[in-house]
């Protein structure tokens, strides 16, 4: 009898190691979730069509939609060809919406004015985030830029007069003007700009299309093409651009994705 409960414990945990041991990542994904895993070196990966860059080791980097569906699918080629389909659930996460309605129209859309500004402005954020640099900084864990209530999540979302707008892309961190914000993670400085809405904003590549952007900055301590340590000082908290009051809006990137950075984050 207990050889053969042994031999049940043993067949059922091969099967859930399997899963685990070919990409390195838990059975169950979540919406906005970044996840690093690792196959055998050598190997070639996609998740649905898009194709995953390993590095030598075989270690890779993605980040999934906050409005992913139940289920994605990888698949895996081995260095000598042979395929190894993978699915992976996807838990979904739980969002606020705010329904505003009666809103004067000017208050949905920003004034003409400032329309030529703010395509500028999102054409810098975009091209930065689509740095594609084979740094790994993006392999340590995460630790916070700077400690406060969270005061925004990600995610949440208004419908103003009937039209959803775009969801909160990161989390906010409410901390009093000129509160130190460390970085997170080690990598290189991206974009440095003051834009319309975020105010003075930075951005940092972490290697494998993975990147944070820092929002509402008071002060910006480094320069664009720096290259930074994880817990170097990048800057202080403030209210610059768009604010109601000082807090650092902070977001994490996979490439064009937007991800839930409370997610990466320790509780403690
Ligand atoms: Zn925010």
């Amino acid at each position: 009898m207990r050889v053969l409960l042994f031999s049940i414990m043993l067949i059922f945990m091969g099967g859930v190691v399997q899963a685990k041991n070919l990409l390195g990542l838990p059975d169950e994904l979540t919406q906005g979730g970044f996840y690093v895993g690792k196959v055998a070196a050598d190997s070639k990966l996609w998740l649905g069509d898009q194709k995953l860059k390993l590095s030598p080791e075989g270690y890779f980097a993605f980040g999934l939609n906050w409005k992913q569906g139940g289920m994605v699918k990888f698949r895996l080629l081995d260095a000598k060809g042979a395929e190894y389909p993978q699915r992976l659930t996807v838990s979904k996460q739980k969002y606020d919406v705010q329904h505003i309605d009666g809103l004067p129209p000017k208050m949905v859309t920003p004034p003409r004015e400032v329309l030529n500004r703010i395509k500028a402005d999102s054409t810098r954020v975009k091209k930065a985030r689509t740095t594609d640099s084979d740094r790994q900084d993006f392999r340590r864990d995460f630790i916070w830029p700077v400690r406060g209530r969270i005061s925004g999540k990600f995610g949440n979302h208004r419908i103003l007069n009937g039209t959803p707008k775009s969801p909160h892309t990161g989390m906010d961190i409410a901390a009093p003007t000129g509160t130190p914000i460390m970085a997170p993670l080690g990598g290189e400085v991206t974009m440095v700009s003051d834009l319309y809405y975020t105010g003075n904003t930075l951005i940092i590549d972490h290697g494998f299309g993975v990147s944070t952007v820092f929002a509402h900055m008071n002060t910006v301590t480094v320069r664009m093409g720096q290259h930074i340590r994880q817990g170097d000082k990048i800057g202080t908290v403030g209210a610059t651009g768009r604010a109601t009051g000082p807090h650092l809006h902070w977001g994490l990137n996979w490439y064009k994705e937007r991800l839930n950075p409370e997610l990466v984050l320790g509780s403690d």
